[in-house]
């Protein structure tokens, strides 16, 4: 007999585990299915840790939602065993006149009055020993931020989730689905089930998944490279220095460099921010250093602004960003189907807001709306049709 369920999450990853947890904590039927077991190392949130940085660069109107995820963090935190997340603060610096991404940053801090300490390069170098910094460089700190453990989280909301009642089918992908005017019907490899509403959030695969239901989102996921580095512990581990962000000009463009402290003995985590050419996650090459430019480019960062931590490469692990024509994420209703809500087009900037999309994502399930502000989300926005802009 088919199974009902009031509501079915289609991706259990950073955004619909949460999703599933906000679900089953008010006592909604849910069930959350995924095509492997998650936290996994297939998912946009493998890697271990995530930033969350409140002041924001890709644009103000993120920041009350920042916020909010912050505080659901903090809550997480109070009730699951696991480690959730790091205060070691957040940090950004780029040249004078030659990096919107950290202009905007500090507008931002600046429109929302944000704790945040607004710096030259010079500054910054003596605050953080570790840094190489132009002294004319434009620069912010922000104390309260830091950075949130990705697949601990997934598993914290994935124990909560079920123990108040949802249930997870995994390593079952979903291979079709099918909507009525107020039910769905998804077909699985192992099993089919029915529910009322359907929240879609299935990552990389997002397009293919929406593709069946008649939805061409113009979704692009790419392979992104991130790796860990010998650094010297004093200078840069989490009680000593922040995670950061750094935009660095190339040529007639900008890339963006992330990292993390070292924490644990780990070695200072480092990727390079920018949008390749898309891949097909279920085919892309996975292996680190395949490419020579996967070490390549972060040494020269590393050797460039931060030379004691470009000691010897520790690891190096593949991941992917889904992108959207505008960098800004989709979540919405299905345009054709208000019981389904889709959550997609996270890039590389989306796993700190997991928490308060759970709760939207959950709110959009229950009542059809949300308390949030997500009309930049739409997914019938022109500028979802425009062309790439390298956000
Ligand atoms: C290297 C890297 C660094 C990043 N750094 C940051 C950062 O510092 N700060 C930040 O905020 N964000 C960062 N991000 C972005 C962030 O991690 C992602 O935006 C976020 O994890 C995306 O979440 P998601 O739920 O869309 O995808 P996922 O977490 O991948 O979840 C999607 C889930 O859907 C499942 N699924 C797929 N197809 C099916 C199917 N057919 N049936 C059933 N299940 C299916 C998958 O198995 C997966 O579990 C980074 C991303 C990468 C790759």
């Amino acid at each position: 007999m088919t199974r009902h369920f009031k509501v079915i999450v289609v991706g259990a990853g950073s955004m619909g585990m949460a999703a599933g947890y906000y679900l089953a904590r008010q006592g909604v039927k849910t069930l959350l299915i995924d095509a492997f077991d998650p936290p996994h190392d297939q998912g946009s949130h493998y890697g271990e840790t995530r930033i969350i940085r409140h002041a924001y660069g890709e644009g103000r109107e993120y920041v009350p939602l920042a916020l909010r995820a912050q505080e659901l963090w903090d809550e997480l935190e109070k009730k699951s065993h696991l480690k959730i997340f790091t205060q070691s603060g957040a940090m950004g610096f780029g040249p004078k006149g030659n990096a919107p991404f950290i202009d905007e940053a500090i507008a931002s801090g600046r429109e929302h009055n944000l704790e945040v300490d607004y710096l030259s390069g010079a500054e910054m170098k003596e605050r953080f020993p570790g840094l190489n910094v132009p002294d004319d460089y434009n620069a912010f700190y922000e104390p309260n931020s830091g950075f949130l453990y990705s697949e601990n989280n997934i598993q914290a909301y994935r124990e909560l989730a079920e123990f108040h009642g949802a249930e997870m089918s995994v390593n079952n992908p979903v291979v079709d689905i099918e909507a009525f005017d107020d039910s769905v019907k998804v077909i699985t490899e192992k099993e089919t089930f029915t529910a009322d509403k359907l929240i879609i959030s299935g990552g990389a695969w997002n397009k293919k998944i929406a593709a069946k239901l008649d939805l061409d989102l113009p979704l692009v996921p790419s392979r992104q490279p991130v790796a860990w580095f010998e650094a010297n512990e004093k200078l840069f581990n989490s009680n000593t220095f922040p995670t950061f962000m750094v935009e660095v000009p190339t040529g007639d463009t900008r890339a963006i460099y992330y990292g993390f402290p070292t924490f644990g003995g780990c070695g200072v985590k480092v990727g390079r921010h920018e949008y390749v050419d898309a891949i097909d996650p279920d085919t892309m090459n996975r292996e680190f250093g395949s490419d020579e430019n996967d070490e390549g480019h972060i040494r020269e960062f590393l050797d460039t602004f931060m030379p004691e931590a470009s000691g010897k490469l520790k690891k190096g692990v593949i991941c992917i960003y889904t992108r959207t024509p505008d960098g800004h994420f989709i979540i919405d209703k299905h345009p054709e189907h208000s019981h389904i809500s889709i959550a997609a087009g996270f890039a590389g900037h989306g796993y700190k807001f997991a928490s308060v999309v759970g709760e939207i994502l959950s709110q959009l399930a229950v009542s059809g709306e949300t308390e949030h502000d997500i009309s930049l989300f739409k997914i019938d926005r022109p500028s979802l049709k425009e062309a790439s802009v390298n956000k």
